[in-house]
C-alpha cells in the first residue's frame, strides 16, 4: 500500500506522528493518512497556536466548548487547587464530595426546573446516552413500561453512544454503524430553508411541523412514546433556529400525549444564544437538562443532566420497587471538574458575561446579516453569539448545491489555511457555523468575519473560474 510509505517530510514530526498512532473521529479513514492534523499547542483567548507558533482565531470555540476563550488562569487555579485538596473522589453510594454539592445546588437554582435533581457524567454523550436509561427506569417504575419511544428530529445531535447515536438525526453518524437502535425515531427538522413548501410562510411551516408530530405520535400510539429530545437551537445539525410558534405548538403536541420534552443544552446552555439556557431563547418549559461543554468552558470534561422532581420521585419509587438504583460511574461528580465549572459560573457572574454576549451580539448578527448580501449566501441564521452561514449555488430560487457540503468545505479550509480562521462545517446544505469563546470582543468580531469574507471571495473567484458558478 503505497499509502503506508514513509513521509518524505519530517517523519518524526508531532503530525506524522500522529497519524501513524492516533485514531481521529470525523475524518475520512484514508485520506486522514495523507493529511498531517494541525497539532495545537498554546491558546491564549480567542487565539490558539500551532506547532510553528502561528496564531489562528478560534471562532469555533473547539467544540463550541471553550467559552470563556483559552489561557484562563483562575480555572487553572481552581482545578489545581482542588487537586492539592482531593484530586478525588466519588458519588457512588453514600459518598459524596463537595464540589459535586455546591455545583448540584448552584445548577438547581439556575434551571428552569423545579426542585431539580442532578446527576454527573463527563460528556454531553454520556450525560444523554444516561437520560435514555433513567426514563425508562422511571417509566417502568410508575408502571407504564410500554411507553419508551424516543422521538427526537432530523439533523439533531446528541451524542457519540450506541443510544445517543440513534436520538442524533444525521444519517452519516447512523450508516455503517447498524443505528439507529429500535424505538429512536426522528422527525423533521425546522429548517424553513430546506423544508417549507412553496409559498409556506414560516409561522404555517412552524405549525405544519408541530401536527407532523402529532400525527407520529399519534401513528406510533401515545402509550408507547416516553420523550421527545432537541436542542433548543440545533448546534451541530446546522444552527437551525425553528420560526414562531413551532415550540409553542409543539410542547402543546407533547402536553396532549403526555410526553416529555428533553432538553438539549449542550451547546445552548450557558449564555451561548444571548440568554442563561436555550430554553429560555426559545420559550421552552422543558422536564430535563443536559449541560456540559460551556459549564467548564471545556477545562475539564464534565456535564450535567437536571431532572425535574416528578421523574426523579417516580425513579426513586422504582427503587424501592427494584430495591436498587444500578446505575453509577466512576467519575460522576468529580471533585476537579465539578471546581472548575463552580469557578466558570462564578466568573460569568462576576464579570457579567450574560451582559457582554448582550452588547457584542449585535455585531455578530450584522457582520453575519452584511455576509446575507454576498451572491453565494442563500441563509444567516444567529442568536447570541451562535451563528451559520449557508452557501447556495442559486441566491434567487435557493437552489442548494449538489453535492451538498463541498463548497462550505472549501470555504472552511480555506479560511483556516490562508487567513489562520478556524470555524466549523456543519452537515445542513453548505452551512459554516460560527460560536466564538463569549469573550470576544466587537474588534475580534470584525476581525473573524473580514477573514471569513476574503476566503468566501477567494472560493467565489475560483468556483466562477471553473465553471461551477455563474462569474
Ligand atoms: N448534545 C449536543 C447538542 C452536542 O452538540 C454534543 C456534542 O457536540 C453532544 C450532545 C455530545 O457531547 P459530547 O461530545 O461531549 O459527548
Amino acid at each position: 500500500d503505497p499509502l503506508d510509505k514513509e513521509r518524505p517530510l519530517n517523519a518524526n514530526s508531532p503530525a506524522a506522528r500522529d497519524v501513524r498512532h492516533v485514531l481521529h473521529g470525523y475524518v475520512e479513514l484514508k485520506a486522514q493518512r495523507e493529511s498531517l492534523p494541525t497539532v495545537i499547542t498554546a491558546g491564549e483567548g480567542i487565539y490558539v497556536k500551532d506547532e510553528n507558533g502561528t496564531p489562528y482565531i478560534e471562532a469555533a470555540s473547539g467544540m463550541w466548548c471553550t467559552s470563556l476563550g483559552f489561557g484562563e488562569e483562575e480555572l487553572v487555579e481552581a482545578a489545581a487547587e482542588q487537586m492539592r485538596k482531593l484530586p478525588y473522589y466519588h458519588t457512588v453510594g453514600y459518598k459524596s464530595v463537595n464540589p459535586a454539592i455546591d455545583l448540584a445546588e448552584k445548577l438547581a437554582e439556575m434551571a428552569p426546573i423545579k426542585d431539580a435533581r442532578v446527576y454527573f457524567a463527563l460528556s454531553g454523550s454520556e450525560a444523554n446516552d444516561a437520560l435514555v436509561k433513567f426514563i425508562r427506569y422511571y417509566n417502568n417504575a410508575v408502571g407504564r413500561p410500554q411507553k419508551k419511544k424516543f422521538i427526537a428530529r432530523h439533523n439533531g445531535y446528541h451524542g457519540a453512544t450506541v443510544a445517543t447515536t440513534s436520538l442524533t438525526g444525521i444519517p452519516i453518524n447512523h450508516v455503517a454503524f447498524d443505528l439507529p437502535l429500535p424505538g429512536f425515531l426522528h422527525t423533521t427538522d425546522p429548517h424553513y430553508l430546506h423544508h417549507a413548501h412553496a409559498g409556506e410562510t414560516r409561522e404555517a411551516f412552524a405549525e405544519r411541523l408541530a401536527r407532523e408530530l402529532d400525527e407520529m405520535i399519534e401513528k406510533e400510539g401515545p402509550d408507547t412514546v416516553a420523550a421527545f429530545m432537541a436542542e433548543p437551537i440545533t448546534g451541530a445539525g446546522g444552527v437551525i433556529i425553528p420560526p414562531e410558534p413551532y415550540y409553542e405548538k409543539v410542547q402543546e403536541v407533547l402536553k396532549k400525549h403526555d410526553v416529555l420534552f428533553l432538553d438539549d443544552e449542550v451547546v445552548n446552555g450557558i449564555w451561548r444564544t444571548g440568554k442563561l439556557w436555550g430554553a429560555e431563547t426559545m420559550g421552552i418549559a422543558p422536564d430535563t437538562m443536559t449541560v456540559a461543554k460551556g459549564l467548564t468552558s471545556a477545562y475539564q470534561p464534565l456535564s450535567a443532566l437536571i431532572l425535574s422532581d416528578e421523574i426523579y420521585r417516580g425513579m426513586e419509587k422504582g427503587s424501592l420497587g427494584v430495591g436498587f438504583f444500578a446505575h453509577g460511574q466512576t467519575y460522576s461528580g468529580h471533585p476537579v471538574s465539578c471546581a472548575v465549572a463552580l469557578k466558570v459560573l462564578e466568573i460569568i457572574e462576576t464579570r457579567d458575561i450574560g451582559g457582554h454576549v448582550g452588547r457584542v451580539s449585535p455585531t455578530f448578527a450584522r457582520r453575519l446579516q452584511k455576509l446575507g448580501e454576498h451572491p453565494l449566501v442563500g441563509d444567516v441564521r444567529c442568536k447570541g453569539l451562535i451563528g451559520a452561514v449557508e452557501f447556495v449555488a442559486d441566491k434567487k430560487t435557493g437552489r442548494l448545491f449538489d453535492p451538498s457540503g463541498v463548497v462550505a468545505r472549501r470555504i472552511k479550509e480555506r479560511a483556516e489555511s490562508a487567513y489562520k480562521l478556524i470555524t466549523r462545517n456543519v452537515p445542513s446544505g453548505d452551512s459554516i457555523a460560527f460560536s466564538p469563546p463569549l469573550i470576544i470582543t466587537e474588534s475580534e468580531i470584525d476581525e473573524v468575519f473580514d477573514r471569513f469574507e476574503k476566503a468566501v471571495n477567494d472560493v467565489m473567484g475560483e468556483l466562477a473560474r471553473e465553471g461551477a458558478i455563474a462569474a
